[in-house]
């Protein structure tokens, strides 16, 4: 547990910090091992908070595997958590991604970066990837429910042999595995960087990336300009992207109850969004990350592809609240 491994946990999450491009909200996470211990982002914590020395956890590594060994044929959804040794500050959960962390290298980061989106989220996606990356090994896993079923998943690809330091994530994001800390962060962004220079995507800069007619509202009163015709409340409540969407806004998103806690103000062409500062936060980064993949798609003629009505029903189902306590 040495000051050491904090530090390296930092190194592959404080770059990713304050960028909504690549993390939004309290999604996405890291971990570094050391010897049967792994140190991991926090459920509910944020990059930000890894980069200022808190919302990190110590879980047994080695239980993990044991139990993701023996239950990832059982069909099930969930997954003894995993036993703390210690959290900073005390009593926290690890993040509800850590099975598929325990079962990946020492360093290990995944993104729900909007790059990568643009290209998991479109029907497009295999034989994009097959262009630009036809020289990596890398994994593309089907969209899987996060949790236990998407680390059932990948363990099962790293029991069969797989080596792969890459894996993209169907509808969901990237995670990049190593020994180094060093080489994470430069396959990561050697994956960023093709993706943008293929598709000559515009890399976010806060000023020419925002989303016409945003409004904090309550909290800010900050304004952030006019104008609400380049997104559609549709786009964030029926169009789901990625799991985190559908989570995150469900029943709080309306064109017709002002008091709703983003609220599409057609009349006015605003979207005001009010909550406490930590949700304010959160749903502008992830307002951002829908319009951001949804306009470039609609501009490159890639065929979006949403998370299905039923994956959608599971998602809301058995591991709802689990997962409503990690992101918001
Ligand atoms: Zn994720």
């Amino acid at each position: 547990m040495s000051q050491e491994v904090i530090h390296d946990i930092q190194l592959i999450t404080a770059p990713f910090a304050n960028t909504w491009e690549h993390v939004q909200g309290p999604g996405g996470n890291t971990s570094v091992k050391e010897q049967d211990m792994m140190l991991i982002k926090a459920s509910g914590f944020t990059f930000k908070d890894v980069g200022n020395s808190t919302g990190l956890v110590w879980t047994d590594n080695h239980q993990v595997i044991k139990n993701l060994s023996t239950s990832c044929d059982d069909g099930s959804l969930e997954c003894p958590l995993a036993r703390v040794i210690k959290s900073i500050p005390e009593g926290l959960r690890p993040s509800m991604e850590f099975e598929f962390h325990a079962a990946l290298g020492k360093y290990v980061l995944h993104t729900h970066s909007v790059y990568v989106n643009v290209i998991t989220c479109c029907i497009e996606c295999p034989s994009l990837l097959n262009t630009i990356f036809s020289d990596i090994s890398y994994v593309l896993v089907p969209y899987i429910m996060p949790g236990h079923p998407l680390a059932s998943y990948i363990y099962r690809t790293v029991s069969s042999g797989e080596k792969a330091q890459l894996y993209f994530l169907k509808n969901h994001g990237i995670i990049v595995h190593a020994e180094t800390a060093e080489e994470v962060l430069y396959i990561y962004d050697l994956v960023q960087q093709r993706i943008i220079d293929f598709l000559k995507l515009s890399i976010v800069i806060e000023s020419d990336s925002e989303i016409t007619g945003l409004e904090r509202k309550e909290l800010f009163f900050e304004k952030i300009s006019n104008g609400i015709d380049q997104m559609e409340i549709e786009d964030v409540n029926d169009r789901i992207l990625v799991p985190d969407q559908s989570i995150f806004f469900r029943n709080k998103v309306s064109a017709t109850d002002s008091s709703a806690n983003v609220y599409f103000d057609l009349e006015n062409k605003k979207i005001l969004i009010k909550g406490s500062p930590k949700f304010i936060e959160a749903a502008e980064s992830m307002l951002k990350m829908i319009y951001y993949i949804l306009s470039n798609q609609r501009y490159l003629g890639l065929k979006s592809e949403f998370i299905s009505k039923k994956e959608l029903d599971v998602l809301h189902g058995l591991s709802s609240e689990k997962y409503r306590a990690s992101i918001l």
